[in-house]
């Protein structure tokens, strides 16, 4: 394949890129702005025009320098063997396709993409979404040969954009409510997806009809239809084998995927929990459920918040701590569908044990918190930090409180540990890559009288 009338490279050396502020010319969608989308619609094949690249509103050539907007793509395919329940899976691509651009970075998913262009590819030609648009065509036309059509439009409109992601936002929640009622107990295969592993190098997501992938834009569904059509790609199936846990929701064959895809570093995943052997985290997760030790709860904290949590944390200290692709005690990366399922955190105590969400996700999934326990979670307009949290929740009579009493009374003598030891505690699994090499730490105690942090010149 040639992008050589594209003036900047493009190929899967620059997935992983990060733009920082201070290097980008414009950003589009992101926190900063409220509308943004992508949205991959089937069409039937006279209502394509292959190739067609439209641009409503300004181009990159026509914004100010580190201006952000508001910011939509709306990618039309057809083709005889293609089907509405692919959309899910070949949208989730445009993350891929565009990662691929020197100096493009696209973050998230569905309704919260957050993209930015390099100053220095702006400098060097990338200045129209025509560019943009001829990648993708090309990119979804040779890794998905059964695309026989394609169009792309670009919306920076901001009435336009705003138009067109309520409409998104509905087609969303129509493909999300396909899924729900389906049990993981009714379906003898799951699906993998390892599209992350470019940011995340040993995450593998398992996709179940009760647990959606992290990024929250792959459902059991979507996974079933991408291995139909490419059962070598990145999407793919999963025989369960033996459940070994119902509860915590590990499975003989799950373990072994994940194993091997992982290159061995995670060896089990426990589906529905937060702690032990908890499914991984890649970056691109909608939400983080955290552990608070003062009140033996789970906090959840999504991408969208813009304050601290009740523990004084922003979502992205949380998100660095969780992501990265290993298992982090207390740290789970999650979809918001997720927490509409029955077997949201079950082996945690579900929503039992969530002590804090803020509120515009408690308005998303309120309708799937047992009633009894939807006053008896607060949120940031309820209390703004761990004091005032135990103080609501013992109020309230919320069950962690029954928890409390339960660990004061099997609380054994305190054992004297070494100073440093009792100072530091096991570290989690810390990857790092060094010329070349994965190096992995496993269970690693650190000692160091000094820590010097130098930049390499
Ligand atoms: S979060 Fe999971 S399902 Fe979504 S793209 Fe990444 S690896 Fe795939």
């Amino acid at each position: 394949m040639s992008f050589e009338d594209i003036p900047v490279d493009v190929g899967i050396i620059y997935e992983g890129e990060r733009i920082r502020w201070k290097d980008t010319f414009v950003e589009l969608g992101g926190p900063r702005v409220e509308h943004k989308f992508e949205l991959v619609r089937v069409r039937p094949l006279d209502q394509v025009e292959n190739g067609k690249i439209t641009i409503i509103g300004p181009d990159l050539k026509d914004m100010e320098p580190k201006s952000t907007h508001p910011f939509g793509i709306l990618v039309e395919v057809a083709g005889k063997e293609l089907e509405e329940e692919m959309e899910g899976v070949f949208e989730r691509r445009i993350h891929e396709f565009i990662n691929y651009i020197q100096g493009f970075m696209h973050l998230n998913q569905r309704y919260d993409i957050h993209l930015r262009l390099s100053m220095a590819s702006f400098k060097k030609g990338l200045n129209s979404f025509e560019y943009v648009g001829k990648v993708l065509i090309r990119l979804y036309k040779s890794e998905i040969p059964i695309i026989e059509k394609i169009q792309v439009t670009f919306i920076t409109d901001p009435e336009k954009v705003k138009e067109l992601y309520q409409e998104a936002l509905k087609i969303y929640e129509a493909r999300d409510a396909r899924i729900r009622g389906m049990k993981d107990e009714d379906v003898d295969v799951f699906y993998g997806c390892t599209l992350c592993q470019s940011f995340a190098p040993t995450h593998v997501c398992v996709i179940t009809p009760q647990r959606y992938a992290n990024c929250g834009a792959i459902s059991w569904l979507d996974g079933r239809a991408a291995s139909r059509v490419d059962p070598k790609g990145p999407i793919f199936v999963i025989e369960k084998g033996k459940c070994l846990d119902p509860i915590k929701g590990e499975y003989e064959g799950v373990n072994k995927v994940v194993k091997e895809k992982s290159g061995g570093v995670i060896e089990r995943v426990w589906l529905y929990t937060a702690f032990g052997y908890e499914h991984t985290s890649c970056g691109c997760f909608e939400a983080v459920a955290f552990y608070i030790p003062e009140v033996d709860g789970l906090g959840i904290i999504d991408r969208d918040f813009k304050g601290k949590a009740v523990n004084g944390l922003t979502f992205s200290a949380i998100a660095d701590i969780t992501a990265g692709g290993t298992q982090v005690d207390g740290f789970h990366g999650i979809s918001i569908e997720y927490m509409r399922s029955p077997k949201f955190l079950q082996a945690d105590g579900g929503w039992s044990r969530i002590v804090w969400v803020p509120k515009r996700v408690k308005e998303k999934v309120k309708d799937f918190i047992p009633p009894e326990l939807v006053d008896k979670i607060p949120t940031e307009e309820d209390v703004s930090n761990v004091e005032e949290l135990k103080e609501f929740l013992k109020r309230v009579g919320h069950p962690v409180v029954e928890r409390w009493k339960a660990m004061e009374e099997a609380k054994p003598p305190e054992e004297e540990k070494p100073a440093e030891e009792a100072a530091l505690g096991p570290l989690p699994t810390v990857t790092a890559t060094v010329g070349g090499f994965r190096v992995i730490f496993e269970n690693a105690r650190i000692y160091a009288d000094r820590v010097i942090i130098k930049r390499i010149k």
